[in-house]
Parts: C-alpha cells; sequence; structure tokens
C-alpha cells in the first residue's frame, strides 16, 4: 500500500488532532509535524497536545502511528562550534524524543548540522559526539533519529552519502540511526536521480546501505542539479519532473517507506502573494493516478475561488 502525506501543522487547541484532520483532508495515510514552530523551540507540555484524541482517529481512518514522522526544528546544530549551543541542541532534541515517544511515533527526521566555517571533518566529529549523548539519554524510547540529505547550500554536512555514512559509523548507538531521503536536496547536491535513478540508488546502497533508509521526502526543486540551493517546487513543476518523482514514489523497494510532501503553497492569486493554499490534496491526487496535472496550480486557485463565496 502506497504511504503517502505531507507536513501538516500543529497549533491552536486542537494540535495533534488538528494535525489528523489535515492530512484525512489531503486523502493522506501518514504526515509529518514539527512539534511547535521549525524555526523556534518554544514547545506545548505534551499533555496539551490531544494526543489520545488524536490517536482514537488515526485508529479509526487507518493511519499507522509508526508510519508518522517528527521533524527537529531546523535551527538546531549539533555541529555548532560553540559549546553552549551545542548543549542547548543536545538537550532540545532529547527532549524532541521523548516528545516524539510520548506521541507514539517511530522516527524525527534531523538535519545533521552545518560546520560554520570549521571544515567538514570538524563539524562531522561534533555531530557525532553529540548524537552520542542524545542516542545516551533517550535509550528507553525506540525513536529513529532520521539523518536527511541535504543540498549543501552553505556549510551543510549531509550533502553526499560519505559524510552521512561517516556519521553513522562512527555513532556508538548507530541502530537507532536511519537516513530521511529528500529529492530536491539530493538532486541540489548533485545526484542524477533523472537519467541515473539506478546509478544514484546503487550508489546510496553501496555507502550507507538502501536498508538505511526510514522516510523519503518528496519535492521537485526549482535549480537545476548540483546548485546547492534547496528550494523546493511543486511536483512536476520543477527541475526534477513528475517522472522521475512518480518512479520513485511507486518504487516497490521503498513500498513500505512513508512519503512526505513538503512542496510550496500556492498564492490563491498571482496579484494576492499573500494569501496561500496548501497543494498536497490535488498533488496526492496525481501521484495516485500516477498523472501529472500542467493545470494544477490553476485549478487549487480556481477551487479556492469558489469555496470563497
Ligand atoms: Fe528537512
Ligand atoms: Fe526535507
Ligand atoms: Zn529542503
Amino acid at each position: 500500500m502506497l504511504k503517502i502525506g505531507s507536513h501538516v501543522s500543529m497549533n491552536g487547541k486542537k494540535m495533534l488532532l488538528g494535525s489528523v484532520e489535515e492530512a484525512l483532508s489531503y486523502d493522506a495515510n501518514t504526515f509529518m509535524i514539527y512539534t511547535g514552530a521549525p524555526q523556534n523551540t518554544k514547545r506545548k507540555p505534551t499533555e496539551a497536545m490531544a494526543i489520545e484524541k488524536a490517536h482514537q482517529l488515526m485508529g479509526e481512518k487507518g493511519i499507522d502511528k509508526k508510519d508518522v514522522v517528527v521533524h527537529a526544528p531546523y535551527i538546531m546544530n549539533l555541529a555548532n562550534p560553540d559549546p553552549e549551543k551545542q548543549a542547548f541542541a543536545v538537550e532540545f532534541l532529547t527532549e524532541e524524543i521523548h516528545r516524539a515517544h510520548q506521541m507514539g511515533f517511530k522516527q524525527i527526521v534531523l538535519h545533521p548540522g552545518a560546520h560554520v566555517k570549521q571544515g567538514a571533518d570538524a563539524g562531522i566529529k561534533r555531530i557525532v559526539a553529540n548524537l552520542d549523548k542524545v542516542l545516551e539519554s533517550t535509550q528507553k524510547t525506540d525513536v529513529l533519529i532520521a539523518l536527511e540529505t541535504m543540498s549543501g547550500k552553505g556549510t551543510e554536512i549531509g550533502r553526499n552519502f560519505e559524510e552521512l555514512q561517516a556519521i553513522i559509523e562512527r555513532v556508538q548507538h548507530h541502530e537507532r540511526l536511519s537516513v530521511c531521503l529528500d529529492t530536491c536536496h539530493i538532486h541540489d547536491a548533485g545526484y542524477d536521480i533523472i537519467n541515473d535513478y539506478e546509478g544514484v540508488l546503487q550508489q546510496f546502497d553501496a555507502i550507507i546501505g538502501l536498508d538505511r533508509l526510514s522516510v523519503l521526502h518528496i519535492n521537485d526543486s526549482k535549480n537545476k542539479m548540483g546548485a546547492h540551493k534547496d528550494r523546493h517546487e511543486n511536483l512536476g513543476f520543477g527541475e526534477i519532473g513528475f517522472d522521475t518523482l512518480s518512479k520513485m514514489i511507486h518504487d516497490v523497494r521503498f513500498s513500505h517507506l512513508p512519503k512526505i510532501l513538503e512542496t510550496p503553497y500556492l498564492p490563491k492569486t498571482s496579484d494576492d502573494k499573500k494569501r496561500i493554499y496548501p497543494p498536497y490534496k490535488y498533488e496526492i491526487e496525481m501521484i495516485k493516478t500516477k498523472t501529472f496535472n500542467p493545470d494544477l496550480k490553476k485549478i487549487i486557485r480556481d477551487k479556492e475561488k469558489l469555496t470563497q463565496v
């Protein structure tokens, strides 16, 4: 069965229950959440997250807890040279993992870190030491940390499979590390999934091992291969294209993995860029029917106009 969803929000009074409802409104059967705003570390206590009600609805609608993905805030940097900031990142990631565990979820996606001009080797060393601490202090959970493949913008670590493997093989409890493959990021990092899909997967398998994969982020890219930019685009509207993305989504080797869309919201009209609308219901429909709809953006805006009156 295809496991497809998108990132959804978790806020207001409904919290996780609202996240499940949002996912269902897109006809998704899985989803990804941040436990609060991704750009900060302010968090509500898990008691205020409506977890039980959310679980009940998930049970009724057939959303499996083990397929749901949590994403750590992207401002966290385990490779930060400042020891105080590192300590904060370790503490916060530990709390995030406990929150994921209390929500019944099994994996948290993490951007490995940025070495901020200290060099990749120094950055990798810090990440390994800090992951060791986090895994040690969260031993009682069975939550995986899924290291995300990065585009290589700025001083990001994880811009190639070798860097991720260098982290994995040095971490003591690496049985709790997995990998999140982001299609936009590997394309931007220079992997040619359009013309050499099998070759890229073979490289991944030889360097990391396909059995380490635990989630796929499915995004098209606004930029050319190797641009190191990280700007997501709606499926079929970017440089990767619908066929390659669809091939990966429906690849039987990945049928057990949740696939998560992080494509951009659309402005409702070109002259009203502030009002935005999520594309996920429509993108999921394209995925299920394996058919690219070049009028997708226009259709989304038109439907929204109708529901506005
Ligand atoms: Fe990410
Ligand atoms: Fe991603
Ligand atoms: Zn990205």
